[in-house]
């Protein structure tokens, strides 16, 4: 999910989707393109898709990170992208992929599990009020853009299984968003403040012996129901990071912290 400047909105490639708006899709495993969308991609990578891609794989957050991802920090950005390292081969197809298709379709990501539509937020920057924008912009190869059942963000998002993960992306983009603005002063955004924010958000692991295996529990008062909660669900625990993100980078106070 990207954030769209309201001036930006009309010059974004593809065709924006009002609530409500239909457009025409479908994609088949007999249809002429089948898998040609899931090569040679800048696939980017969120927080709640690595819980889900560590437990489908059956590896920890840092064996998805190490293997599967390069973290890329570009230039004037104060955190870094997450991107799915393609295979090293001519076509640099999607490591997942097989002959027969995703082989982690239940737990795909979610610009897979969103496209052909794509979703970012508009930011009113005198009310801090966040808006959902979206688009539909399947490639010229898509086969899927001539079929005729219609769809609408709405009901795209509940046959895909999308609509957790716009919840979960939503969260998300409230805290990365804040990283408009330089947190990280003079340790700069690859020192060790920016290490440990980084973990809050992508790995969970760590970031659960970060919280039950250091000094965290003596400085925060976790509300104890929450606490229960994020021991035993890696989705709660990710809720923590981003509101302990917030406070370590920002200094705002959340209930999840015991400070509201
Ligand atoms: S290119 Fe479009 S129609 Fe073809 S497999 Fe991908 S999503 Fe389906
Ligand atoms: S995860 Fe699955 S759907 Fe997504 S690009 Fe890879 S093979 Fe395609």
């Amino acid at each position: 999910m990207k954030r769209v400047e309201d001036q930006d909105l009309d010059k974004i490639p593809g065709r924006r989707l009002e609530d409500g708006d239909v457009f025409c899709f479908e994609c088949r495993p007999d249809i002429s393109c089948f898998n040609l969308c899931c090569r040679n991609l800048n696939l980017f990578l969120y927080p709640y898709d690595i819980v889900r891609l560590k437990k489908k794989l059956r590896m920890t957050a840092s064996e998805v990170i190490e293997k599967h991802t390069d973290v890329v920090l570009r230039p004037g950005n104060f955190f870094p992208e997450v991107l799915l390292t393609m295979a090293d081969n001519e076509e640099k197809t999607c490591p997942f992929l097989s002959e027969k298709g995703c082989t982690v379709y239940s737990d795909r990501m979610y610009a897979c599990r969103t496209f052909p539509t794509e979703h970012g937020v508009s930011l009113d920057e005198a009310s801090g009020v966040l808006t959902p924008v979206h688009f539909y912009k399947p490639p010229d190869f898509c086969q899927g853009r001539h079929e005729s059942k219609e769809w609408t963000v709405s009901s795209w998002s509940q046959d895909q299984g999308a609509v957790y993960y716009h919840k979960m992306m939503t969260e998300w983009t409230k805290v990365k968003i804040l990283f408009q603005n330089d947190p990280w002063g003079a340790d700069g955004p690859e020192g060790k403040m920016a290490r440990m924010a980084f973990m809050a958000a992508y790995n969970m692991d760590d970031f659960k012996d970060f919280v039950f295996k250091s000094t965290f529990l003596k400085r925060y008062k976790v509300p104890k129901a929450f606490l229960k909660k994020a021991k035993k669900d890696e989705v709660e625990l990710l809720r923590l990071g981003f509101a302990w993100i917030k406070l370590f980078c920002f200094g705002y106070p959340s209930p999840e912290l015991g400070l509201i």
